[in-house]
């Protein structure tokens, strides 16, 4: 085995951060053992939230002296966009239904009128877990091939073919 060198840590770093980004708003789903509500696709699940981030991310990244950090709080920021996208295209059934996606603009919760993904449920029961399968297949369904498409396209940007 190689030894690693230090650019691998570093993209082991920024990847991580990355893949975080696009799951930190769901943290909010914690929030419902705090007081029993459904706190779910609120205010982390915004525009404002994925600026938040990046901006905290930039000036951890920077007192880290992270090279380019600037670039990769845009990336963290962007990487958060995607997961309110995302959840955005969902069927929603659990209110409060949609998103906050405008906060801090707006506390307007906003639904796309023809999702694409299917309801994920938030019991912890057998038809639940089966329901959310078959709802997480099908979006591995339609984004496993725009990530093939995107790691081609990385993988032939970095080759020159
Ligand atoms: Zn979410």
């Amino acid at each position: 085995m190689a030894a690693r060198t230090g650019d691998e840590l570093y993209d082991w770093k920024r990847a991580a951060l990355i893949v975080g980004a696009a799951l930190a708003p769901d943290v909010d789903l914690l929030f419902r053992f705090v007081d029993g509500r459904n706190h779910h696709n609120n205010e982390t699940h915004s525009i404002g939230a994925a600026i938040l981030a990046g901006a905290l991310a930039a000036v951890v990244l920077r007192a880290l002296h992270f090279a380019r950090a600037g670039a990769l709080a845009f990336a963290t920021s962007v990487s958060w966009t995607t997961h309110v996208v995302l959840d955005y295209l969902n069927r929603d059934t659990n209110p409060p239904i949609g998103l906050m996606a405008l906060w801090p603009l707006s506390a307007d919760h906003y639904k796309v009128p023809w999702p694409i993904f299917l309801d994920i449920g938030r019991k912890l029961d057998g038809e639940t877990l089966v329901r959310n399968l078959v709802a997480a297949a099908w979006e591995g369904v339609l984004l496993v091939p725009l990530l093939w498409a995107a790691l081609r396209y990385r993988s032939l940007r970095l080759t020159g073919e």
